[in-house]
């Protein structure tokens, strides 16, 4: 018999490892670009940002070539969903020994190489993959071949690239999830939280997703964020009370849904969630107050505590 048969979970959660060590190293790049934003003279910012986006070609190249391995083995949990059996490679006679007087572990099986991967899948999977998932992990198979061999000289992506690969696969293969709640669950439980960094996941993961809404286009915010980049955004209630005071929320990214003008429902991307709203009669402190959270006690416009006044007391 064989012991140490992998589960699909196994592979999900190692690629979903895999995937947020490449979202890692590439957002820590946008959120130093944004932090510059604030300290480089806007005249300058251009020539500042070309340069760092050149010195940052092995960063965003290895980035990619993380997401393909993150793929694989996702890839291969569908297949163990079907049978963990199905990844073993070459014949019989080329098997470890049965005769050993102890069971075999899986490890010591060849697995199949990853090009039949798509293969062995697409025969005994339900459904086939679809061919724009395909295409994607060619291309991201076809890249991670040129960095291999030309150790990566003749590659150049892009930021927004390895940006949209990464969210384009996790939502691909993880369709009932949304990627900003799981970052936010990594950056909660990152080495770094033993330190301390944990309080601050939420923050980050807000500030990740508001450059990420600034760098993809609508038709992909849509896809992976489940929110209009054009429509107004308000502070979710869940959030301002999550994010660490000190450093304090600036990212807006709930909208109402649905998009009416007494619409009181927001969507959130990083909580995946919906919450209720009111609407006060009146503003206060110079703010219009057109949305508050009792639940949180703050205002959804300008995030700070202030009294306003409700319909009911109004
Ligand atoms: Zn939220
Ligand atoms: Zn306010």
């Amino acid at each position: 018999m064989i012991v140490n048969l992998p589960t699909p979970e196994d592979f999900y959660t190692s690629g979903k490892e895999l995937l947020n060590f490449a979202w890692d190293s590439t957002a820590t790049l946008l959120i130093e670009v944004d932090q510059a934003e604030e300290y480089v003279d806007e005249s300058d910012l251009a020539e500042v940002s070309e340069q760092y986006w050149a010195a940052s070609k092995r960063t965003l190249t290895t980035a990619l070539t993380v997401i393909q391995q993150a793929v694989e083995l996702v890839i291969k949990g569908r297949i163990a969903e079907v049978s963990p059996y199905l990844l073993i490679s070459d014949g019989p006679s080329r098997w470890p020994s049965p005769y050993e007087g102890k069971p075999v572990d899986f490890e010591r099986f060849r697995t199949i190489d990853a090009q039949d991967l798509l293969r062995v899948h697409d025969t005994f999977a339900p459904a086939h993959f679809d061919p724009e998932f395909v295409n994607n992990f060619r291309r991201l198979r076809e890249i991670r071949n040129v960095v291999m061999h030309s150790a990566g000289k003749n590659v150049t992506v892009q930021v927004a690239e390895v940006v949209d690969s990464a969210l384009f696969m996790h939502k691909t293969l993880f369709p009932h999830e949304r990627w900003f709640p799981v970052r936010r669950e990594f950056l909660r439980t990152a080495p770094s939280s033993a330190l301390g960094a944990g309080e601050y996941a939420t923050n980050n993961a807000c500030w990740e997703a508001s450059i990420v809404k600034k760098l993809l286009q609508p038709a992909q915010v849509r896809a992976y964020l489940g929110v209009e980049k054009k429509q107004r955004a308000y502070y979710c209630p869940a959030c301002l009370d999550d994010a660490n005071s000190e450093v304090g929320l600036n990212h807006k990214l709930a909208v109402l849904r649905p998009d009416s003008r007494d619409g009181c429902d927001l969507y959130c991307p990083v909580c995946d969630d919906i919450f209720h709203a009111e609407r006060p009669a009146r503003g206060a402190d110079n703010c219009e107050a057109t949305l508050y959270s009792s639940s949180a006690g703050r205002c959804l416009v300008c995030g700070r505590w202030h009294d306003v006044e409700s319909d009911a007391e109004g």
